[in-house]
């Protein structure tokens, strides 16, 4: 917790639509304490039309940072002055730097780092692999690029709606994106089972409501064992996929090392400094309540 807080506390914090569930005031007022700043961070939630008058307002109060979420990600490129290349690559921002100095404000996309330091942390080695990702949306897109950086061999994209994938593939074109295939349909999926070395799973398919419980975003039938399994979903903890995968000896990224790991480095970005990510993890995990009959584990 912050504990003095005075007329020189810096302000940081997420905004987004909604935001009331975040886990990033937890995480950050971690990372804050952990190292003695004279910060705090917050949450605020209010509606589109009212980002810009929020810059404004955050510019002009000496705010140090923003994280950005849902739905305002792609909506805060008009207003920023700069873009760091993953942020314009990936067309998403979710970390805001507010410079007082100069008077400007900076974009970068976290997600990215965040991404492949889970991997890294995993000992995934990227080159000459083969990956699988399901969804089309943003994460997907910040994984795409992440792993198409660090050369691996291919990458397959499979998604509900098939031409977003075939506009992802023409939007990373220029980063050597012909290592992108596009899957068709389950038909094709079906027959990818032994080429993959990672799965990543970039959709909310396995998240605690009704609809997504049962559901799993690659065939049953696949044995997952050798595979690492990329499990993008937070809450649960412990999906239907991440269940699979368990007990077939597969090697389990899940969705706090990402939401922890992305966080970090947008602190990095605010006050130079790595922070340590492996208490939080486990903090996050006791909030979400997930406690009983698993030998899931946060560390290696
Ligand atoms: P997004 O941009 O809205 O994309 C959602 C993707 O999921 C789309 O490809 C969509 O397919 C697909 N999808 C949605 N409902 C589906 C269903 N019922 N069956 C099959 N596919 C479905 O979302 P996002 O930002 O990429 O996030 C995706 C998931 O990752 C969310 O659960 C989010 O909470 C999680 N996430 C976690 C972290 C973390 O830090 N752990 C970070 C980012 C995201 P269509 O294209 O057909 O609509």
């Amino acid at each position: 917790m912050v504990k003095n807080i005075d007329s020189n506390t810096e302000v940081l914090a997420v905004i987004g639509d909604p935001v009331k569930h975040s886990f990033s005031p937890k995480i950050q007022n971690y990372f804050i304490s952990q190292h003695g700043k004279n910060a705090v961070y917050l949450a605020f939630e209010f509606r589109k039309k009212d980002l810009d008058g929020a810059f404004e307002g955050a510019k002009k109060l000496g705010f140090k940072g923003f994280n950005v979420t849902m739905p305002f990600k792609e909506d805060v490129f008009s207003i920023v002055d700069k873009l760091d290349s993953n942020a314009s690559a990936v067309n998403s921002v979710n970390t805001i730097k507010f410079d007082k100095i100069n008077n400007n404000v900076s974009g970068f996309n976290t997600d990215l780092d965040g991404f492949i330091k889970s991997l890294e942390e995993k000992d995934f080695s990227f080159k000459g692999k083969t990956c699988l990702i399901i969804g089309a949306g943003g994460s997907a897109k910040s994984c795409i690029y992440g792993l198409l950086k660090k050369n691996v061999k291919k990458i397959y994209v499979f998604n509900r709606t098939y031409k977003k994938v075939s506009l992802i593939k023409r939007s990373f074109k220029e980063f050597d994106g012909n290592r992108i295939t596009a899957v068709k349909d389950f038909t094709d999926l079906n027959m990818l089972e032994g080429e993959i070395d990672l799965i990543i799973n970039c959709t909310p398919q396995g998240m605690d409501l009704d609809d997504f419980k049962k559901l799993m975003p690659v065939p049953k039938k696949w044995d997952l064992g050798g595979k690492y399994i990329f499990e993008m979903v937070y809450k649960p903890v412990e999906t239907k996929f991440v269940k699979k995968a368990i007990r077939e000896g597969a090697v389990i990224i899940n969705g706090i090392d990402m939401l922890v790991n992305q966080a970090a480095f947008s602190f990095k970005l605010w006050f130079d400094i790595m922070p340590d990510t492996e208490k939080i993890k486990e903090i996050v995990l006791e909030d979400i309540h997930y406690k009983q009959n698993s030998n899931f584990k946060v560390k290696k």
